[in-house]
């Protein structure tokens, strides 16, 4: 099993993939899960796609339901999570805010984390200040297909909680040492992190179906062109 005990993400944000899973929000959205992670598909909202930056947090609605894809968000507290939203749009447009910078700081550690202990020392400062200011209460839930999941429910701000499972999610990861199997895609142009759980640690692509191709066939392409003498 990759999930200590003491993880709060539920079981299923962070499930092994050996190639690209989508999962939809129950309020609609795909969203692509490569990471391994829950903290590195987090960081993977911040997207690029055709060359063009994309983040996928258009707005707080779309966090909520990049939440709800992941697993940590059930539908009824995503539900409760609209309705705060819409009575406090102050509260939830700073929430975003929240997110995004939690996100870059992930994301930093991430990349550079395994190389540079002052950008540990940031996340690890981030991620505090994430799992300081919100209370709680741990459960575990029994899940539709009879499975168990642990569980994080915040009491008191709802927005606070929110990141909580990404967070500790990034935690774990530090408590596990996982930093060393963290890579980012190949591809220079692609900003995607991973977490390499390949036996002999060589994932090289966030996706073979994507990124991994158009490697492949860039090869093809470059072989083929030596072969007719370069013209
Ligand atoms: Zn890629």
């Amino acid at each position: 099993m990759a999930h200590p005990q003491s993880s709060l993400v539920h079981a299923d944000a962070s499930v092994a993939h050996a190639s690209t899973v989508q999962r939809r929000s129950t309020s609609g959205g795909a969203f692509v899960f490569i990471g391994e992670r829950l903290w590195l598909d987090f960081v993977n909202t911040d997207d690029v796609r055709r060359g063009v930056r994309v983040d996928v947090f258009r707005d707080f609605e779309w966090l909520v339901r990049w939440l709800d894809a992941a697993g940590v968000l059930d539908a009824e507290r995503a539900a409760g999570i609209r309705r705060r939203a819409q009575q406090q749009p102050a509260g939830a447009a700073a929430a975003l805010v929240d997110a995004r910078r939690i996100r870059a700081s992930l994301r930093a550690l991430a990349e550079r984390g395994q190389h540079s202990e002052q950008i540990r020392a940031d996340a690890l400062q981030e991620i505090n200040r994430v799992l300081g200011r919100s209370a709680g209460t741990r459960r575990v839930e029994g899940r539709e297909d009879g499975s168990f999941a642990r569980a994080f429910v915040p009491v008191g701000d709802a927005f606070a909680g929110l990141m909580i499972p990404v967070v500790e999610s990034a935690a774990d990861a530090l408590v596990q040492g996982e930093l060393l199997r963290v890579r980012r895609c190949a591809d220079p142009r692609c900003p995607r992190v991973f977490f390499d759980s390949t036996r002999n640690g060589r994932r090289r692509w966030c996706d073979m179906s994507a990124c991994g191709n158009r490697a492949k066939a860039a090869r093809f392409r470059a072989h083929h062109q030596a072969e007719s003498g370069g013209t």
